[in-house]
């Protein structure tokens, strides 16, 4: 299996139980003082926490522990120590990110392909009700006269990666491309300056001379991503319009979502309101002769953000979906429109890989090469379950679903072969396992627990994009927006914060 570069080893060595003595685990021969490590953790992890608490890296309690009107908060769960990651392998995951968003836009565009991919007639949506809930929804505003009125889409992008380690290489393998409610962006942001406080303020990195200030990539997602909604916003061009945000009700990742509102405030003085489905029941409408959206307020939306509306659980009725297509069908932007939510499914994923595909949205065949690089193997399950059986231990199924918890893997697999009822396989793909390099410890620290807990890590970085695109020009309008490290221990099959499997993390350059 793949070593790290010597380079990376002393720094590697930092989250071994002996990293202060900057020797690997194996090499302190017997010698090692456990009570200052304990000491010099419980200083670290107080720092930490405390800086968390001051940045808004935060979350709120459990609804039941709070009150209508917030009056306490939890820190995020967080890395104490960055994650070290190849320079090369950093500089192709951002680079990959200006093609991903462009793929994205045209995929959104592609009417037909999306027809075929996840309708109801040919496609997931036949089997998916969730799918086909949506597409039905869309295609019925598309064969209805007065149809789509808003030609321009905004995506916030996230696109995840896990470190692939084979005989002779380390490579970056592509997890999946979200094009809703991707989060975290801005909690990123304050963990990256989380590590580069602890590292600034405290010797305890410094024992490693390798490591450096300018190791330390920055991480302005917050300017990124609101770079996007407001592009969005000024594209709408009415001057007095807000940014709704859409919001689950209960949300505990509120200020992730906050710091975008502040920022919009503060540095492009756009208002935003933030309503969920059964509030926008109630006060949203659409103006009879400009479908212009509006709230009872009289307050009209340039943009619409959705932070909810990727999971069944966010439509417990046929309301919210109602609520839904009134949204698609106004003059306000969406983020994402129901076009482009489709597009980030697996199933598109999974159809991109097959031979041709990816040459529908990409003429330029360097950049077609460069994405096929970042992918593992994928089929449509139904399409061969002989191999999904024989080679379950190194593959995982995954649904058309967001928000972590769905996927089904290695041994798993087959007894839920056995189980699914066959139409329903089309409703899944199957995707060769990533194998992330071994031996990354970490130290995790999640709220209310004093001890930051050691164990060997896996870490999945994400990189934020945007596009705006749809419009008659053709345009399509891109940036990459920063990044996000979320770090599992490695027995954890799952990934996810809000899921309670991750913690926040960041890198440093190797
Ligand atoms: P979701 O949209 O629910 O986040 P993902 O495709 O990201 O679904 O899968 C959830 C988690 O499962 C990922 O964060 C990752 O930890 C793990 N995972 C998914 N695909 C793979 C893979 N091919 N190899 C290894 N782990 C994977
Ligand atoms: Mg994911
Ligand atoms: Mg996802």
């Amino acid at each position: 299996a793949f070593k790290y570069p010597t380079s990376a080893t002393l720094a590697l060595a930092m989250r071994s139980p002996s990293w202060e003595y900057g020797r690997s685990a194996e090499g302190y021969g017997g010698h090692f003082d456990w009570r200052k490590l304990a000491e010099t953790l419980k200083d670290l992890t107080l720092r930490a926490t405390t800086y968390a608490l001051s940045h808004s890296l935060l979350y709120l309690p459990p609804a039941q522990q709070q009150p209508l009107t917030p009056a306490a908060a939890i820190h995020a769960p967080i890395s104490l120590f960055p994650s070290p990651l190849p320079r090369r392998l950093f500089e192709l995951a951002r680079r990959l990110q200006s093609t991903y968003n462009i793929l994205y836009a045209r995929i959104a565009l592609d009417v037909e392909f999306l027809d075929r991919v996840m309708g109801t007639v040919e496609g997931v949506g036949k089997v998916d009700n969730f799918v086909g809930q949506l597409w039905t929804g869309w295609k019925k505003l598309r064969d209805e006269g007065s149809g789509l009125i808003q030609p321009l889409q905004l995506g916030l992008f996230r696109s995840d990666y896990l470190m692939h380690s084979s005989e002779t290489e380390l490579s970056l393998k592509q997890v999946e491309f979200n094009t809703i409610s991707s989060s975290f962006g801005p909690l990123s942001q304050q963990t990256a300056a989380l590590h580069r406080h602890l590292f600034a303020s405290t010797g305890y990195f410094n024992s490693y001379s390798s490591m450096k200030a300018e190791d330390f990539p920055t991480n302005e997602t917050i300017a990124g991503l609101v770079s996007g909604l407001a592009a969005a916003h000024f594209a709408y061009g009415v001057k007095d319009a807000k940014i709704l945000f859409v919001v689950q009700p209960g949300e505990r990742n509120v200020f992730d979502q906050r710091l975008l509102e502040y920022e919009l405030l503060e540095k492009h003085s756009i208002q935003v309101v933030r309503q969920t489905f059964d509030q926008l029941a109630l006060n949203a409408s659409l103006d009879p002769a400009t479908s212009r959206l509006l709230l009872s307020t009289g307050t009209e939306i340039s943009t619409v953000y959705f932070r909810a509306g990727y999971t069944p659980t966010d439509y417990p009725t046929s309301a919210q979906y109602e609520t839904r297509f009134i949204l698609e069908k106004s003059r306000a932007i969406k983020c994402p429109s129901i076009a482009l939510q489709l597009a980030g499914g697996k199933k598109v994923q999974q159809v991109l890989a097959e031979p041709g595909v990816l040459e529908r949205f990409m003429d330029d065949a360097d950049a077609r090469n460069l994405l096929r690089t970042s992918w593992m193997g994928m089929w449509a399950l139904e399409s061969d379950i002989e191999r999904t059986r024989i080679e379950s231990h190194k593959l995982v199924l995954k649904p058309q679903r967001e928000g972590g918890g769905n996927n089904v893997y290695k041994e798993a697999i087959p007894p839920f072969l056995d189980s699914l009822p066959e139409p329903e396989r089309a409703a899944w793909i199957a995707m060769e396992l990533i194998e992330p390099p071994e031996g990354t410890g970490g130290y995790l620290v999640r709220s209310g627990v004093d001890q930051a807990m050691r164990t060997e890590v896996v870490s999945e970085l994400g990189i934020f994009g945007w596009a705006l695109y749809g419009g008659r020009d053709g345009k399509i309008e891109e940036k990459e927006a920063g990044w996000l490290v979320r770090t599992k221990g490695k027995e954890s099959n799952e990934g996810g914060v809000a899921t309670g499997f991750s913690v926040l993390d960041s890198i440093f350059l190797v």
